[in-house]
C-alpha cells in the first residue's frame, strides 16, 4: 500500500519518511505530493478542517489515498495561541525563528504548551475519510535551545522527554516516540488494515 503525504513541508515529510520506515515490514510506503498538485489554504476552523482539505485536495488531484497533517502549538498562558495558525505566528512570511522569538515574548516561561497534529486519511476510491488527533505535552524554555527537529522544538520541553532536554536537543528516535505526529502516526496505522 503506497500513501500520497499531502505536505509542502520538507521537515514533515522527512519525518513521516522516518516514522514510516518499516511500517507493516516495508508493506506500506509514504509518497511525496507531485509538484502539480495544488494545496487549499488553511482556512478551517480547527487542525482537523485543514488536515482533511489538504489530503482531500491531494487525492481528489491524483485519485490516490492520501494523508495529510495539520498541526501547531497551545500555549496556555495565550488561551490557546498560537494553534492553527501556529506557522504563520509571527506574520504570512515570518520564518521559524520569528515565530518562537514572539511565543517566548507573549509566554511566561515554565508555562504550559502543547503540541497537536491532525492526521488526515482520504480514500477516493471507497470515499473512507478518517482523521486522528494527537497531543504532547509540555513547558516553555526560558530561551531556546538545540539544533535539531524544526519550528518551536527548541523552546518546548516535554513531559515525557529527557529530563531538561528542549524537543531539538532530542534524537529522531526519542522525539518520535513521544511526538504529537508519531503519535497520530502510530493511531493511523493501528487502524489502516494492513495488507498481507
Ligand atoms: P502547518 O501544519 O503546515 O499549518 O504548520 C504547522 C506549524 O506548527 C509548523 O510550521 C511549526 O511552526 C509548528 N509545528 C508543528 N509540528 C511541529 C513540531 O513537531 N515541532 C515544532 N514545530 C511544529
Amino acid at each position: 500500500m503506497r500513501l500520497l503525504l499531502a505536505t509542502r513541508n520538507a521537515h514533515k515529510l522527512r519525518e513521516f519518511a522516518r516514522l514510516a520506515d518499516g511500517w507493516a515490514g516495508g508493506s506500506i510506503s509514504i509518497d511525496p505530493l507531485p509538484d502539480k498538485v495544488e494545496l487549499p489554504p488553511e482556512d478551517g476552523a480547527t487542525f482537523a478542517e485543514n488536515a482533511l482539505g489538504k489530503a482531500r485536495a491531494a487525492a481528489a488531484a491524483t485519485g490516490r489515498v492520501a494523508i495529510a497533517d495539520d498541526s501547531g502549538i497551545e500555549a496556555a498562558a495565550l488561551g490557546g495561541r498560537p494553534g492553527i495558525r501556529s506557522a504563520r505566528y509571527a506574520g504570512e512570511r515570518a520564518s521559524d525563528r520569528e515565530n518562537l522569538d514572539k511565543l517566548l515574548r507573549e509566554a511566561p516561561a515554565g508555562s504550559a504548551l502543547a503540541y497537536v497534529c491532525a492526521l488526515a486519511y482520504v480514500d477516493p476510491g471507497s470515499g473512507e475519510e478518517r482523521v486522528f488527533e494527537e497531543r504532547c505535552s509540555g513547558t516553555l524554555a526560558a530561551s531556546p535551545r538545540g539544533e535539531r527537529g524544526f519550528g518551536y522544538d527548541p523552546a518546548f520541553l516535554p513531559d515525557d522527554g529527557v529530563p531538561d532536554h528542549t524537543m531539538a536537543e532530542l534524537s529522531d528516535a526519542e522525539k518520535d516516540a513521544i511526538s504529537h505526529r508519531g503519535r497520530a502516526v502510530r493511531a493511523l496505522l493501528a487502524w489502516l488494515p494492513v495488507p498481507d
